[in-house]
């Protein structure tokens, strides 16, 4: 019989194992407190374990293991990278859009620096922080001019509050769409001061149904509806209509136009999305979207519009309060930069990137996958399949994109095993499970991440 406390006595001691150079270079690592505590953790872990009675001898170079493992996961960011082999491109839940390398390298140097945020460089004096971007939008869009705020909800939000209090706002049934959370259309009406007046049905909405209820004290609204999309029997009043109306009786017409796109994706086979550009030229009064969504920049809410609406909407008070950050503009300065060009736009933008993805190029990307995962030894059924890939982030609803994935079916343990393996691992490998396989989305992963996809895979299943 083992006396307990002789085993307790063995137990090493902070002094001696704080020596140990692994030690020494966690300490170096993750800190001394975080390191300490560790040890602390691992070394009461084993003084329980001997309390009753699973352990027989401690173990010192189990308890550094321990420590350092626990140090590790403890000092790990709880925002990180993760793979989004999902296929889905605007992840809501995964970011949303990934930003071009361009725009990477343009939020770290403003981060490390001081910047002209708000000053004239030329001139000496104070500037405007949207001064970075207006003259670029203007260029890009047409628009008179901008503003940009945090995110779509926020310009919403912001225009309605700025051009539409105690007024009137028509917006059709058809596009009374909630877009997340509980931003909901009649919500944001209540929150801006403004009164919803529905017109027309959730099927069809025309010209004669707006015009009836509009007088001189309302609002147009037009909302596209990115995500989600009525079929068949339906009828909506084109913006050029609705900018004739708006003329007619001097009212202006907003457009949440929600993804926004700079690029005519039906040369791509997609359609239903407008251009920015093209909105701006029927004559929306204001526009609206979003910089993290078909744009593939930052999250940000644009505002397009003739000079007179953009100066009453920075005059508001809620300019201030949705003030974006200079990351974010220099995000999203580098991002329009790429505009420039459409054809940079589409090499250097990761959204436009895939959406544009060539067929048999991704075939081959598939194929190298597929190479990759059985040279590190899977034991699993593998097969690359053709697929559909979305859009997501409430873009370009019912619209799917070819795509390749590779489908793997473990010998030795549950497809369900599996993907909550992968999705718990350091960098975090985001996968479907479909017919009793778990599927990997090429469209989605970056070439760089295969040799870590394969490793993995081959620890889990192994
Ligand atoms: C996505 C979306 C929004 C919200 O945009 P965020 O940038 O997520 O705040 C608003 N309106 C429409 C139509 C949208 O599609």
């Amino acid at each position: 019989m083992i006396d307990k406390n002789d085993l307790l006595k063995k137990l090493p001691k902070m002094d001696e194992l704080i020596l140990d150079e692994r030690i020494a270079k966690a300490i170096a690592d993750y800190g001394r407190n975080a390191t300490l505590e560790a040890l602390r953790t691992s070394i009461d872990k084993v003084r329980a374990g001997i309390l009753s009675g699973i352990h027989k001898e401690p173990d010192a170079v189990q308890i550094i293991e321990d420590a350092l493992k626990l140090a590790k996961t403890n000092s790990r960011m709880n925002l990180r990278k993760v793979i989004n082999a999902t296929g889905t491109i605007l992840h809501t839940n995964l970011g949303r859009a990934r930003l071009s390398e361009s725009a990477c390298k343009a939020v770290c140097e403003i981060a490390k620096n001081y910047s002209n945020l708000e000053y004239n460089v030329e001139e000496g004096r104070r500037g405007e922080r949207y001064d970075a971007v207006s003259e670029l939008l203007r260029e890009l869009t047409g628009a008179e001019d901008s503003l940009v705020v945090n995110n779509n909800a926020a310009a919403v939000l912001l225009a309605l509050s700025a051009l539409a209090k105690d007024k009137r706002v028509i917006v059709s049934r058809g596009e009374q769409v909630e877009i997340g959370g509980m931003f909901r259309v009649p919500e944001i009406m209540n929150q801006s001061g403004s009164i919803l007046v529905e017109v027309g049905c959730t099927n069809k909405t025309h010209y004669a149904d707006y015009e009836a209820v509009l007088d001189e004290n309302s609002v147009l609204l037009k909302v596209h509806t990115s995500n989600y999309k009525i079929i068949g029997f339906t009828e909506e009043v084109p913006l050029k209509e609705l900018v004739e109306l708006g003329k007619k009786y001097e009212t202006p017409v907003i457009y949440d136009l929600g993804s926004g796109s700079f690029i005519d994706f039906s040369l791509y086979g997609i359609q239903g999305e407008p251009t920015v550009k093209k909105v701006a030229a029927d004559g929306a009064d204001v526009i609206t979207f979003s910089g993290d969504k078909l744009l593939g920049g930052p999250q940000a809410g644009i505002i397009l519009g003739s000079k007179k609406y953009i100066d009453i909407m920075k005059k508001h008070p809620l300019t201030r309060a949705f003030r974006i950050d200079k990351m974010t503009i220099a995000a999203l300065e580098a991002t329009l930069r790429e505009y420039l060009e459409e054809d940079r736009a589409i090499k250097n933008i990761p959204v436009l990137n895939q959406i544009t993805a060539d067929m048999a190029e991704l075939h081959d990307k598939a194929k190298r996958l597929f190479e990759k995962v059985e040279k590190a030894g899977s034991n699993a059924d593998m097969t690359i399949t053709e697929d559909k890939a979305t859009i997501g982030g409430g873009s370009m609803p019912g619209q799917f994109i070819d795509t390749y994935c590779v489908e793997i079916k473990p010998y030795n343990l549950s497809v369900n095993d599996m993907e909550s393996r992968l999705r718990k691992l350091d960098v975090p490998i985001i996968a479907r499970i479909a017919n009793d396989a778990l599927i990997l989305d090429v469209l989605t992963v970056d070439e760089a991440d295969f040799e870590y996809i394969a490793r993995s895979i081959y620890e889990v299943i192994s």
